[in-house]
């Protein structure tokens, strides 16, 4: 392939035949003979383990249609996802195999189910009906609470922070490796304060139930002890279904295995897909091993594997072989495809990040112009923030995109400030939320926040208990000021409750940002963005019936997309997908970009010392490389003005993983100044060339 630099010109588009949907009824016209066996395969467990695009997901799809078509009601049919959306396709697409059935296959993430089951079972097990979920930031909020409340806050000695202790917690709980054990593996300079540690997870427990909140780990763990503690409970829930699918099974954790266990005491009626080569989330305590034993966890296991590959060219196929092949230990072999055609993947190299922005934009305009919808491209990057830049200049091109993963609107801060007024509406004991907003306001900082938060839990959380709350005399603005807000906000919700009219959460966002939309004008120079994602936030808010339910639905699955959130809004309005790796498991494009193919930023930095960890981040890669159906390109920046890791100007090394056995499967382009492609120089050298021009400027620029 490597046969001489290539200029890039628009070629013809060979894409496969769209997806066509038959009936069930030609089954083997739809599946090649290994699918088919196991989307008709019986009662039982069943196992697929296979390579990137080779129809896990499919089959599974064909199974529930099977599943259905056999008479399984569908309510007892429970499909497992990694995302809410990809169980609503899946089900959607599985329902419109068999044409109209009354009453819906139960599909959704593990967390979304598990929240299901406390809100129906979790009473029985002392768990009121109406707790909270606190999304990951309020738990780490929640932690340094319990941090702080112990007196470790300030000590002179360096002491975990809360998010370090978070991190801990959570891998404890996820994977019952001792606490010591996590500390002297991974934290050993913290191994002295063990108990110290242990002390503060007790308190964040007792402050979780205290408050009535439950963290992401709760939602699954109350739900295995549900089932492993009290015999009747698990009768009556396991008895909810009688056949369980899951899809992504190699990033399921220790826990999410029991449950399988427990949910399957009955029967063995247990389907899973996986693919070992592309387990990624082992830092959420994800393991491996989880698929490759399953067969030991359920004996009698059917084992189908696929070879076969249908999504990629086999130009693709062939440098993500090659890229995996590196990889330590795997179960999956080597795909092939049937598709002829195709050309190799693209090495491209770029000047700098705005170069490779550039092209990255003019190529998605190009091949949009040939006819490629937006929603047909995606742009792959490790870390969320790796795509600022490019979200600038689509932005200013004014090219439509969404974006998936990573630091994402919700999580952007001041759509958390307003969102914490509508939860201590809903739960007034929500102290997290309490502590947010306190701070916000001028006049009040932290020992006055946390003296009115004391005063409103001696006094039972009752909404007066702030009105009455006597504050000092800094704060008494302050105070005066969101006591109004409160009040009016309690009194419409009271109203509404009584008239049992929904609650108008885009009428309460209003009223919010009555109060907050100065605070942030004067917290912000350029506050017009922020201000203009408030009103994105309160126009997704009104398509929920109720408060709750809204709370629910963005503390459970932190969305993927801002369009993941509105209801039956405008989703079919054709964008360009941005997503980190991750979030782009399971899914695939005609054409994908793959931008900071960079030692350092893929694999990051942080990860180059860890050979488990490097092995991981080369999964990764092999995820994002095997999404594409009909184009890849791998774009590096040589030259990084950054301050990011501690240099203001850096050259930089392509990433280790794009080495030369998958170079040789590649045709390289090097941009030249105008952004167009340029043949590349006869060898290309490993060190990137200095760039005098680039050296000089880098000493009056940040
Ligand atoms: P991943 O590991 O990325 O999740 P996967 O194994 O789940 O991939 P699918 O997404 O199910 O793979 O399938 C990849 C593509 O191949 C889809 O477009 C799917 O419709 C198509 N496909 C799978 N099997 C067949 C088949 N037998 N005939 C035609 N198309 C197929
Ligand atoms: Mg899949």
């Amino acid at each position: 392939m490597a046969d001489g630099p290539r200029i890039y010109r628009p070629r013809e588009r060979d894409a496969p035949a769209p997806d066509e949907e038959h009936s069930l009824d030609d089954l083997t016209a739809q599946l090649n003979p290994e699918q088919a066996a196991a989307a008709l395969y019986g009662d039982g467990p069943l196992l697929i383990v296979a390579g990137a695009g080779t129809g896990k997901t499919r089959t599974l799809i064909y199974r529930v249609a099977h599943l259905l078509q056999r008479g399984v009601k569908p309510e007892r049919i429970l499909l497992l996802t990694f995302t809410r959306r990809a169980a609503h396709e899946m089900v959607t697409r599985a329902e419109r195999l068999v044409g109209a059935v009354s009453g819906q296959v139960h599909g959704g993430t593990f967390h979304g189910t598990g929240n299901r089951l406390l809100r129906i079972f979790g009473q029985a097990a002392g768990l009121p009906r109406d707790f909270s979920i606190m999304d990951q930031a309020d738990a780490v909020d929640l932690m340094g609470i319990a941090r702080a409340n112990l007196g470790y806050g300030k000590q002179e000695k360096r002491f975990p922070k809360k998010e370090t202790l978070h991190y801990v917690y959570s891998r404890n709980v996820n994977t019952e490796i001792p606490v010591e054990d996590i500390l002297g593996g991974e934290l050993p300079q913290f191994t002295d304060y063990t108990d110290d540690v242990l002390r503060i997870f007790a308190e964040y427990t007792s402050r979780k139930h205290e408050r009535n909140l439950v963290d992401y780990d709760d939602l699954l763990i109350f739900w295995w002890l549900m089932l492993e503690q009290s015999a009747p409970l698990a009768e009556r829930i396991a008895g909810l279904y009688d056949h369980i699918l899951v899809d992504e099974y190699q990033d399921t954790n220790v826990t999410q295995a029991r449950i399988l266990r427990g949910m399957c005491r009955t029967h063995q009626n247990i389907s899973v897909v996986g693919d070992d080569a592309q387990s990624i989330y082992s830092f959420r305590g994800a393991n491996v091993h989880n698929i490759l034993d399953f067969p030991k966890q359920f004996p009698g296991t059917r084992l189908v594997t696929l070879e076969q590959n249908y999504r990629s060219t086999q130009p693709i196929l062939e440098v993500t072989n090659t890229l995996i092949s590196r990889a330590e230990e795997r179960f999956t072999k080597n795909l092939w495809t049937s598709r002829a055609g195709g050309e190799a993947p693209w090495l491209v190299s770029a000047r700098d990040e705005q170069q490779q922005t550039k092209f990255v934009v003019d190529r998605v305009l190009e091949l949009h112009e040939e006819g490629t919808p937006l929603h047909e491209m995606a742009v792959l990057f490790r870390a969320a923030y790796m795509s600022a830049d490019l979200e600038i200049e689509l932005a200013n091109r004014r090219v439509p995109f969404e974006k998936w993963g990573g630091l994402k609107f919700l999580e952007a801060a001041h759509v958390k400030d307003v969102l914490a007024f509508l939860r201590v509406i809903e739960n007034p004991r929500d102290d997290v939320s309490w502590y947010r907003i306190l701070m916000l306001m001028p006049g009040i900082g932290d020992s006055t926040a946390r003296a009115a938060i004391a005063a409103m839990a001696e006094h039972g959380w009752e909404a007066h208990a702030f009105y009455d709350w006597a504050p000092p005399p800094r704060a008494r603005d302050a105070h005066e000021r969101l006591v109004a807000l409160l009040r009016a906000l309690n009194a419409r919700a009271s109203r509404n409750e009584a008239e049992s009219l929904g609650t108008g959460v885009g009428a309460e966002i209003e009223a919010v940002r009555g109060l907050y939309d100065d605070i942030l004008r004067e917290r912000y120079d350029r506050p017009e963005a922020r201000l203009a994602d408030l009103e994105q936030l309160r126009v997704i808010a009104g398509g929920y019936p109720t408060r709750a339910a809204f709370l629910a639905a963005i503390a459970l699955e932190p969305p993927q997309s801002t369009q993941d959130l509105a209801v039956g809004g405008d989703a079919e309005d054709d964008a360009l997908v941005l997503s980190t790796a991750h979030s782009a498991k399971g899914k695939e494009w005609d054409t994908v970009f793959l931008i900071w193919a960079v030692d350092g930023y893929f694999p990051l930095a942080r990860a180059t010392a860890d050979d488990a960890q490097l092995d991981e981040e080369r999964r990764l890669m092999y995820v994002a490389c095997t999404r594409p159906r009909n184009e890849l390109y791998v774009s590096y920046p040589l030259n990084v003005y950054n301050t990011r890791r501690g240099a203001d100007y850096s050259m930089d090394q392509l990433s280790r993983f794009v080495d030369r056995g998958v170079r040789a499967k590649m045709q390289r382009m090097v941009l030249a100044d105008d952004g167009a492609a340029a043949p590349e120089p006869a060898a290309p050298p490993e060190q990137p060339p200095i760039d005098l021009r680039a050296l000089l400027k880098s000493r009056f620029t940040k």
